[in-house]
């Protein structure tokens, strides 16, 4: 940090104190984008093992291309997935904070986090498109913005890989955190549809999302793309939940 942008940023700080979106501290000069503490939470719940079906965390000697015990006992329609870390603290606190109390500048910090996931991965170089997985308008209204197209358009831009929503949802009953676990797989069977324009016939395609729980949604949204025709489908999404923890 030069001396000067030091200076100017000190001077702000007085002005407008900034805060951590995870937990509401004030930031030191020094603090980007989260506080201290935050910063060594998010390196403590990023950095475990998990497995590559369903992201559950898991020891190395788990991990292997079949998925883990936690993994839903049914075909899972992608080939892999990726996840920056656990729905826990300070990625739940950003993550609320991005999507219901319209912290739209987030979209940085947490696409960068995605984008570096996405592209630790073997399969990085395949994609063809960043697949947002959509809202309906209901939820559009409410968030008064499209959130995990923001998030996607964020990670293709650091990418550069194109994100097309071509996923709309129509006849979703519930949101999926309203849901028991046995519930969700039902409430998405066949809501999500190709748009008429969309050609995704022998692409390579990542879906995108925020919070994975059951990866219902995901397997869902797969089955869409591959039914429409998709060679290879992978998913990303920045947080998955732990399965011996309660979410909301
Ligand atoms: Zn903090
Ligand atoms: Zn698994």
């Amino acid at each position: 940090m030069t001396r000067f942008y030091e200076l100017c940023r000190t001077l702000s700080d007085l002005v407008f104190p900034r805060l951590c979106p995870a937990c509401n501290r004030h930031l030191s000069v020094e603090d980007e984008t989260l506080c201290r503490i935050c910063w060594l939470a998010m390196i403590d719940i990023t950095k475990s093992e998990y497995c590559p079906l369903c992201g559950t965390p898991v020891g190395p000697h788990l991990l292997n291309i079949r998925g883990c015990p936690s993994c839903p006992n049914i075909k899972i329609q992608y080939e892999a997935m990726v996840r920056t870390g656990l729905y826990a603290s300070p990625l739940k606190e950003m993550i609320l904070n991005y999507k219901y109390h319209h912290m739209q500048r987030l979209d940085q910090p947490l696409g960068s986090i995605l984008a570096s996931a996405i592209q630790g991965q073997s399969w990085c170089r395949e994609l063809d498109a960043l697949i947002p997985v959509p809202v309906t308008w209901f939820d559009r209204l409410k968030y008064r913005y499209f959130p995990v197209g923001l998030l996607a358009s964020c990670v293709g831009k650091k990418l550069s890989i194109p994100a097309l929503p071509l996923l709309k949802v129509r006849g979703k009953k519930q949101r999926q955190m309203e849901l028991p676990e046995s519930k969700r797989p039902a409430n998405v069977r066949s809501v999500f549809h190709l748009a008429k324009h969309a050609n995704v016939k022998g692409k390579t395609l990542c879906i995108i999302d925020d919070v994975a729980t059951t990866c219902s949604t995901l397997r869902e949204v797969a089955r869409t793309l591959k039914k429409g025709g998709a060679g290879h489908v992978y998913a990303a999404v920045l947080a998955k939940t732990d399965p011996r923890k309660s979410i909301y």
